[in-house]
């Protein structure tokens, strides 16, 4: 075998380096030599975002559900980080998904409307192309990057997640429930309809499977679609093991429709809902064991995460926000706040985190663990949040702003949120509040006892935060109010 100029090197550097790595592993016993090329700076290269849709604060067991049975995810909370009060840029789906991959609150990326507006089949638009990605960000770290799932800000082929950063994609591109013959003419029409046989038959619902921009299959076939995802997502790692991966996997369930293989149907006690969460649950932890096969595990870090809070409208069928107040389409902490869970063995710190985060800094993180840089001709609210996870310092996050539309509804600064503006989260009764509404979520993590009248100095240092944040505010162009339909959810 010929002896390539690196081999020479190597034998000439064998005492020192193996003095070297001898020390190395003196002095790192947790770690095996073998590890650590795959590793910068002790932190893993590859990550994993796995997006839940409406799944509620507390629909995971580590999270408090008492029927939910969700032992991998409790696993990966135990090993990992569970972090306690962790948000969304927005309580419904498509302005939450843009502010996760672009690190920007939805007001600034053109996703988000007066009303709580999400994207629809008939939408013209979507995310713009002048937004840069999480994907576009590790694209520059020269990474292989997929989107396996949801996708939801726009399906057109100048939309896409092929369009956007991501070197494949396969999914279906928008919420389970739509592009279907559902009365969407009329909210009443709409809900009605869940009480009907139809809502059972995959055929009903008239979405697309995509692979890359082509349409594969229709009616995608929702009762296999977890599994399904799963399967990409562990052909895609297995792939890549040999170069640095991207992987964001954005479940399409538990939206409603629900829909469970036939291994999971009738299994769980907390009904159909908990069937399918029970099976994402069980494919999350496939997913792991295919990281271990691979030995991927110690160097690649997996997030956990939902896109809004639970249906609550949907009744049964929808999720629990747990003890939060409220669900899906409201700025109480139901609606934004999510379970969260870090997992990275050997190289996050477990415990439980009660400091916040948001979906937004996930842009950073990854960005800067990557080393590229953070675009610096707009504004990024995501923060960086790897000393909390790899060296146990507290979150550089200290405030929170609950949008709503392109309306600030309230704003949380350390332990206290005020209300400036409640509504339902179907209801069109706009409630201005002033003084504002304050709660300690630290204490009261329900916002079941108003403080206001106590506190009026927290009320004016979260004033103060506000007003600076709408001075800095650069809003984006309205992409969700041009449909060539006309009707609205
Ligand atoms: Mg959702």
């Amino acid at each position: 075998m010929k002896t390539t100029k690196y081999q020479k090197i190597l034998s000439r550097l064998a005492i020192p380096l193996g003095f070297i790595l001898g020390f190395i592993a003196c002095t790192t016993p947790t770690k095996e030599p073998s590890e650590v090329p795959n590793k910068a700076n002790g932190k893993p290269t590859n990550f994993i975002i796995i997006f839940a849709d409406d799944l509620g604060y507390g629909d995971l067991s580590t999270f408090g559900h008492p029927t939910i049975r969700t032992p991998n995810l409790d696993r990966m909370a135990v090993e990992g980080q569970k972090w306690t009060n962790f948000y969304v840029g927005a309580s419904v789906c498509t302005p939450s998904r843009a502010a996760l991959l672009t690190g920007r609150l939805p007001i600034r990326n053109g996703m988000t409307s007066r009303v709580n507006r999400v994207l629809f089949p008939d939408s013209k638009n979507g995310l713009p192309q002048t937004e840069v990605t999480i994907a576009e960000q590790m694209k520059k770290a020269g990474y292989a990057t997929a989107a396996i799932g949801k996708w939801h800000l726009g399906h057109k082929e100048e939309f896409l997640p092929t369009s956007h950063g991501f070197d494949y994609y396969y999914g279906i591109p928008y919420s389970n429930d739509m592009d279907n013959i559902i009365p969407f003419r009329s909210a009443q029409g709409y809900f009605d309809f869940w009480k009907s046989p139809e809502r059972k038959d995959i055929k009903t619902f008239n979405v697309p499977l995509m692979r890359n921009t082509e349409i594969i299959e229709r009616p995608a076939d929702q009762n296999t679609i977890t599994r399904r995802y799963t399967e990409e997502a562990m052909k895609f790692v297995t792939e890549n093991k040999e170069k640095p991966f991207f992987l964001y996997l954005a479940h399409n369930l538990p939206h409603v429709p629900l829909f469970a293989s036939n291994d999971f149907e009738g299994k769980s006690p907390r009904g159909l809902y908990g069937d399918v969460v029970e099976e994402i649950d069980f494919w999350i932890g496939e997913l792991l064991n295919t990281l271990k096969e691979n030995g991927l595990d110690k160097n690649t870090m997996v997030v956990f995460t939902s896109d809004n809070g639970p249906w609550l409208i949907m009744n049964q069928e929808g999720g629990s926000a747990g003890l939060l107040r409220d669900g899906k389409g409201s700025t109480w902490e139901g609606g934004m706040r999510e379970p969260t869970i870090f997992w990275a063995p050997g190289s996050i710190k477990p415990g439980i985190v009660t400091d916040l985060g948001t979906t937004m800094d996930l842009f950073t993180t990854l960005s800067n663990m990557v080393g590229v840089p953070i675009p610096n001709d707009r504004i990024v609210d995501g923060l960086d949040l790897s000393g909390t996870l790899f060296e146990g310092k507290k979150s550089p996050r200290n405030d929170m702003f609950y949008y709503r539309g392109d309306w600030l509804y309230a704003v949380r600064v350390g332990d206290y949120k005020a209300h400036f503006i409640t509504q339902e989260p179907y209801g069109s009764e706009v409630i201005r509040h002033d003084p504002p509404l304050l709660y300690n979520l630290s204490v009261d993590p329900s916002e079941k006892y108003d403080i206001a009248k106590e506190n009026p100095e927290v009320i004016e240092q979260i004033r103060e935060v506000m007003k600076a944040h709408d001075e800095k505010m650069v809003k984006g162009p309205d992409m969700l109010k041009d449909r060539e339909g006309t009707s609205s959810k």
